[in-house]
């Protein structure tokens, strides 16, 4: 397995090198929005400590990742008054990972609404708008 770049861009969102926006941290894990949201409130968890994904993470990080994912998951779904969540985590560039600090994504979902394209940059002041409402319901 390839090893854990330390520049990788969410190493560098944890250590405030690049802006985030940010809406829940503990000692172990952050969570901040993601940039191109598939839906309003796509949130993305991350641990403190470096790991590329679930394939090298330690049992620890993957149970302090997965009780700020469930934190978040309710907070989300809260603030959006969504019926449902979707959470994806992607593993190595063949299963669909593109930054290689590991991160689950939640989605605040609404029954019938199709998640948007990927790739397509957010409106920012959206962003900052709907991290508040998660941090509001948190
Ligand atoms: P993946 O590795 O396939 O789970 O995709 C990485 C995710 O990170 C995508 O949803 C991107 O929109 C998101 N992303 C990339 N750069 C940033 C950033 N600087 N801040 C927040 N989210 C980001």
């Amino acid at each position: 397995m390839t090893a854990y770049d330390p520049n990788n861009i969410f190493a560098r969102i944890l250590r405030g090198e690049i802006p985030s926006t940010r809406v829940y941290e503990d000692d172990e894990t952050l969570a901040f929005m993601d940039i191109m949201p598939r839906s309003d409130g796509h949130l993305l968890v991350i641990p403190k400590t470096p790991c590329r994904n679930v394939l090298d993470a330690s049992p620890d990080q993957l149970e302090a990742v997965i009780r700020t994912v469930k934190k978040l998951a309710i907070a989300a779904k809260a603030a959006f008054d969504a019926e449902g969540v979707t959470i994806q985590q992607f593993n190595e560039a063949a299963g669909g990972q593109e930054v290689f600090h590991l991160h689950f994504h939640v989605l605040p979902r609404h029954e019938g609404v199709a998640l948007r394209a990927p790739g397509q940059m957010g409106d920012m002041a959206a962003i900052a708008t709907h991290a508040e409402k998660i941090r509001a319901a948190l």
